[in-house]
């Protein structure tokens, strides 16, 4: 299914639903997180409704690739101080017991100085 009617972050990819927009291409949108656990917190999905990793297949590849090259560039422009010293945290959560909320694959990249709210 490329678009999940249901789906919130489907819903913001639409712009049916209003996000603090990080990035945005073709495939792949990045936009604050709603609820920030780090100075620094936002999230990268693909375009595609995606549930989660589990759904990914080899032609998913060159846009996990995107989207894994282009979260350090992400992070530096919203304000993550560059490696080592600063740096970043990607997380990517995938089913329940993973402790996925949103159905929608999404990678969370979180930064800045600590201590964080989470993690
Ligand atoms: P998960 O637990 O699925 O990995 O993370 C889902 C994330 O989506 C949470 O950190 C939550 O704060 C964020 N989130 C949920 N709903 C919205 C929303 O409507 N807008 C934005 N910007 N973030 C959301
Ligand atoms: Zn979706």
């Amino acid at each position: 299914m490329s678009h999940d009617p249901h789906c919130i972050f489907c819903k913001i990819v639409e712009g049916k639903i209003p996000s603090r927009k990080v990035y945005e291409d073709d495939e792949m949108l990045a936009f604050h997180d709603i609820a920030p656990w780090a100075p620094v917190h936002f999230l990268m999905i693909p375009k595609r409704h995606i549930p989660s990793m589990a759904q990914l297949t080899a032609d998913d590849a060159a846009l996990m690739g995107r989207m894994l090259t282009l979260a350090p560039q992400l992070a530096l422009q919203e304000g993550c101080k560059p490696y080592p010293e600063g740096g970043f945290r990607l997380l990517c959560n995938n089913g329940q017991e993973g402790g996925q909320e949103v159905h929608h694959l999404h990678i969370h990249v979180m930064g800045g100085p600590r201590p964080w709210l989470k993690g």
